[in-house]
């Protein structure tokens, strides 16, 4: 009887450590690849959206700036495109009233970080305060919060995206096109590296912050509506999103249609320094 007792009790603890052991098991599936082949967490990061039709997100980052996002706005405004702006929380306190227009005029805005460190390399608690002041600073500018974060460079660990969509409800936007605009190659370079790699369901990365980016939108614009290319915020984006093809593996059960996820890996630090 007491040796009944006894394997009752170590299947009791066992049971226990095994319920212990579950909470902490998905910070150590971390990297990209892993995402890949296990598509856990469905509907919180984005490279890219699979949709039906020829949609296509235009996001720019690291302002607002005064001059720059200005002439941007008015071209956007002249194209009848709308597009997404994640910005600096410093330079939203700095030109509030740029952030306001760009919202008022149907863009969207989405938090870039308050100065634009590494979150993969900062404790939980800096980069709460990073993502906190600017959601308030763009609160003050749109009267809105958002819903859209994209950590500086790309840089962000598995573990944040967790918690931070679970605290801040934000859907994590990377990217899939990258014209490396931040290393000023000239307009005709970004240019043409957006035309060739732009596809239905892109998020196409840029920066308001460089005046060749500026000067290459007018006939980037020109070129991918002649595509046939439509341009909507990030968020209309994926509100669109459809079921990726079948699959050869089959999809776990319980992942949402709209949740899909690009199959391209995160950028890290190391391999890029746009975002
Ligand atoms: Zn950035």
């Amino acid at each position: 009887m007491s040796a009944y007792r006894l394997l009752f009790f170590c299947f009791a603890i066992l049971s226990f450590t095994v319920g212990l052991g579950a909470e902490p098991t998905p910070a150590k599936r971390g990297t990209a690849r892993e995402t890949r082949a296990m598509p856990e967490e469905p509907g919180t990061t984005f490279n890219s959206v699979h949709v039906d039709g020829p949609y296509i997100a235009m996001t720019f980052d690291d302002g607002p700036s005064a001059t720059l996002t200005s002439k941007l706005l008015d071209l956007l405004a002249a194209h009848h495109i709308k597009a997404t702006f994640f910005v600096i929380g410093e330079n939203v306190a700095e030109h509030p009233e740029i952030v306001a227009r760009a919202a008022r005029e149907g863009h969207e805005i989405g938090n870039h970080s308050w100065s634009h460190p590494n979150f993969g390399k900062m404790s939980d608690e800096s980069v709460r305060r990073q993502l906190q002041q600017t959601d308030d600073a763009i609160k003050n500018a749109t009267g809105k919060r958002p819903t859209l974060m994209r950590p500086p460079y790309g840089s962000i660990t598995a573990r944040e995206k967790r918690w931070i969509h679970d605290e801040f409800g934000y859907d994590i936007i990377l990217w899939d096109v990258d014209p490396y605009d931040w290393k000023r190659p000239g307009p005709a370079v970004v240019r043409a590296r957006i035309l060739k790699e732009t596809r239905p369901g892109s998020i196409v990365l840029s920066h308001d912050i460089h005046p060749g980016t500026i000067e290459a939108m007018p006939s980037t614009f020109d070129e991918l509506e002649a595509k046939g290319f439509k341009f909507v915020t990030v968020s209309e984006l994926i509100r669109m999103a459809t079921a990726r093809p079948s699959h050869p593996s089959p999809q776990p059960s319980g992942v949402p249609a709209s949740a899909t996820e690009s199959p391209s890996p995160t950028p890290s630090p190391s391999s890029s320094q746009g975002g």
